[in-house]
């Protein structure tokens, strides 16, 4: 029985090699999900390791965040768009999964993310989430929060509205609308806490903000943000 199996998994593994989710080239059998080569090339930011870095930098002003950064730099074309295109369209929620603890385990060795007790993805729109089945971020913050040892609540916040249609508006315009769009599920569980807030791909930052300034209107004693990649 246990040679029909085995010969089973090698006949599918023939016929559907696995792919590695950045270049789409056959992976060998120790590699998983991102082959070697993909994973000594991504383009990572380092910027768990300066507190002024860029995403901090765009964000300064618009709210009182602890810290921000982003791993890997976001490009058009390359190997984390086609990561970030895998988690988000084609159900690979493990990639996700193993991003977030790449993610996490450089949060953890980072004095900006020291005693985060809270781990929280940015929500989906209801529908949005009926639609794909799963929210692209969640695999994401379960993976940093299995990193540090944190809790990590999926349905903490909640998205009242789509935004799509948004996309044409000024970013003041877009902010405002924005800001109404999140409401907080679980008040109590946010009060005196230093959340991280996590997201896929950080734009503009607009999501994030209106994300964090609930929570902070909530009673959270500080709001941090990390996310998988930077758009520059
Ligand atoms: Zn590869």
């Amino acid at each position: 029985m246990l040679m029909v199996k085995q010969w089973t998994s090698d006949l599918i593994g023939l016929l559907f090699p696995n792919l590695c989710n950045a270049c789409g080239t056959a992976l060998f059998h120790k590699e998983k999900l991102i082959c070697i080569k993909c994973l000594h090339d991504l383009p990572f930011t380092d910027y768990h390791l300066h507190a002024e870095n860029r995403v901090a930098k765009q964000l300064w002003g618009r709210l009182p965040l602890h810290a921000a950064m982003a791993m890997l730099y976001f490009r058009k074309g390359a190997k984390v768009q086609n990561l970030i295109h895998n988690l988000k369209y084609n159900g690979k929620t493990d990639v996700g999964l193993l991003l977030g603890n790449m993610l996490g385990e450089r949060l953890k060795t980072s004095p900006n993310y020291s005693g985060v007790n809270l781990v929280i993805p940015v929500p989906l729109h209801h529908k949005k989430l009926k639609q794909r089945g799963y929210n692209q971020s969640m695999p994401i913050a379960q993976g940093i929060a299995e990193q540090m040892g944190t809790e990590c609540l999926e349905h903490a916040l909640i998205r009242s509205a789509a935004t799509e249609s948004q996309t044409k508006k000024s970013r003041y315009k877009r902010y405002e609308n924005m800001q109404a769009v999140f409401t907080v599920a679980l008040p109590r569980q946010f009060i005196g806490k230093h959340i991280l807030l996590v997201d896929d791909v950080i734009t503009t930052g607009a999501t994030l903000e209106a994300c964090a300034n609930e929570l902070l209107n909530a009673g959270a004693a500080k709001v941090s943000i990390a996310a998988l990649a930077f758009a520059e």
